[in-house]
């Protein structure tokens, strides 16, 4: 018998993997954020790492592309032991790397980029002929098409990511990753980066997809493994598991994927608006005449492709921007004006505003969790010692209670808004709006960019508070969110309603459809 024990040798049986990673640790001072990683991607497939944020999955591919180096551990890449000190080693080994951020040069042109950091100084010009032809080629090869001659500055998001995919085809890498890179598009442009990667894989291209969407994974991949806390927790055949599964091991306990809710039993109508119109300060209309009536126990979704008005509809109820037209709560007509002061008085109202950008207007990062949770509450009754002074410990108090049943984590409210993951800054923000028992919610992308871990728990709090007969008005461009929390949707476009339908009566391809300026054919 003979017993193999050089690890760079290959077997003639079974090709070499692509990638194999052995035993690769790494820590950031007290975090391990890789623990004793092994994998293996085969030649030629689309290969998806998945996990909540934090769990590793960056580092990882970091670490193969040499932007950082491993404690310990082992790279092998067709079956050879190799270095990669460097991403100029990374490059060398046939690696190539699309970043979560682009890293364009975003005054220069598509064929500048591609080329720039391959060919340099005075032997520009003579290869700039060749390398228009080859990205010509590429385009062509791939359905990557960009015009070399653009300004990246001037391209949509999909369009830079495409150019990030052909600098790296141009380096002649066989192995292609990308960390989250539907993060930013469209569900067209990530259906279009798709049809990219097939071609590229049926081109023997070895492709590693980092998401942390199950759809993905489950659309595109051959196989996947799935990382949690800094583990590798299972590598998986796609074809052999399922969403419910792939997400238990990721999140390392049973999930809900689907929300779990009775019909809606509507009462009162709490929010009535008739003729909402916005203009912008460029003098662009917005919001162009918009009517709806929200009842008490029901959540109304607002569906819509980002940039239809949703923001705007949002804002000027919540009395941060300013409009035109009528918006009675509880029968009584609420100040459109947007004045600066305003979000106040709708709070005394009980309008409570969980904003699309938390990072711009639901937190302030640099102050405490509980600072935070006392922000626009600061004159409520239990807050203050006196007409005066505001009563810290008690604030403290009542924050920690709240952190703990929002399962805030870590549970520690003296820690700043930034050092939270976007989960748990979201549920912050949450905690702070819903438990004030608003009469009417607003809450724009809920779960956008959270976990599913927290995403089951925010859509089981938002359903308790419509249970409990409050009104929410539901913004989100993830279809799946507004189709499984709503109970009656909206969907506008260009500033407009463009039409309604009861959530349990309509569908993905109707409401998509709407989306697009399509009257779904008025009922
Ligand atoms: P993922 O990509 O799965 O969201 P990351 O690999 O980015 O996870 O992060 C894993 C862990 O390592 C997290 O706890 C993160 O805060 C930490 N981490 C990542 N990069 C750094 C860094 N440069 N310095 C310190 N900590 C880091
Ligand atoms: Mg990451």
């Amino acid at each position: 018998m003979i017993i193999d024990t050089d690890p760079g040798r290959q077997n003639a049986a079974a090709p070499a993997p692509a990638i194999e990673l052995r035993g690769i640790s790494k820590a950031f001072g007290p975090v391990q954020a890789n623990k004793d990683i092994s994998i293996k991607v085969e030649k030629g497939t689309i290969h998806g790492i998945i996990g909540e944020n934090g769990a590793g999955k960056s580092t990882l591919m970091s670490i193969l592309y040499g932007f950082y180096r491993a404690d310990s551990g082992q790279i092998l890449i067709d079956g050879k032991l190799t270095q990669i000190p460097d991403s100029q080693a990374a490059i060398r080994a046939g690696i190539g790397m699309v970043f979560q951020h682009f890293k364009l040069v975003e005054n220069f042109t598509v064929l500048e980029n591609v080329i720039l950091g391959v060919e340099s100084g005075p032997l520009l010009r003579p290869s700039l002929a060749k390398a228009r032809r080859s990205l010509t080629q590429l385009a062509r090869d791939y359905e990557l098409n960009v015009d070399p001659e653009a300004l990246i500055e001037n391209l949509s998001v999909g369009h830079q990511q495409r150019v990030e995919i052909l600098k790296a085809l141009y380096r002649e890498a066989d192995i292609l990753i990308l960390d989250e890179p539907t993060g930013v598009l469209t569900p067209a442009e990530a259906d279009h980066l798709f049809r990219i990667l097939r071609n590229l894989r049926r081109q023997g291209k070895t492709i590693i997809l980092i998401t942390h969407k199950l759809r993905e994974i489950m659309e595109v991949t051959d196989s996947v493994s799935v990382m949690r806390r800094g583990e590798m927790i299972a590598t998986l055949r796609t074809a052999e598991t399922s969403p419910q599964h792939l997400a238990e091991l990721m999140v390392g306990r049973k999930v809900l994927l689907r929300v779990d809710k009775a019909p809606a039993r509507p009462g009162r109508a709490v929010l009535e608006v008739e003729n909402l119109r916005v203009v912008d300060d460029k003098g662009v209309e917005r919001l162009r005449g918009i009517d709806l009536t929200l009842r008490a126990g029901e959540i109304l979704g607002i569906a819509g492709v980002a940039g239809n008005g949703q923001s705007e509809l949002l804002e000027v109820l919540a009395g941060i921007a300013s409009g035109t037209g009528t918006a009675r709560l509880n029968g009584e007509a609420l100040d459109l004006s947007g004045r600066r002061s305003d979000g106040q008085t709708r709070r005394a109202a009980g309008v409570a505003h969980v904003p699309e950008d938390r990072h711009r207007r639901g937190l302030i990062l640099d102050f405490t969790a509980w600072e935070n949770v006392a922000f626009g509450y600061h004159g409520s009754p239990g807050y203050q010692k006196n007409a005066l002074v505001m009563d810290h410990s008690a604030i403290m108090a009542d924050t920690a209670a709240k952190m703990e049943r929002f399962d805030v984590r870590p549970p520690d409210c003296r820690l700043a808004a930034k050092n939270f993951s976007g989960g748990n800054q979201q549920k912050l923000v949450l905690a702070r709006e819903i438990e004030r028992n608003p009469d009417l919610l607003l809450i724009g992308q809920p779960t956008r960019g959270v976990d599913i871990g927290a995403i089951e728990f925010i859509h089981q709090r938002i359903v308790a508070l419509r249970d409990a007969g409050k009104a929410i008005l539901l913004v989100s461009v993830e279809l799946d969110e507004i189709l499984s929390l709503s109970d009656r949707i909206a969907v506008m476009f260009d500033g407009r309603i463009m039409g309604e339908r009861p959530a349990d009566q309509t569908d993905e391809r109707e409401l998509g459809m709407m989306m697009a300026g399509m009257n779904g054919g008025v009922a």
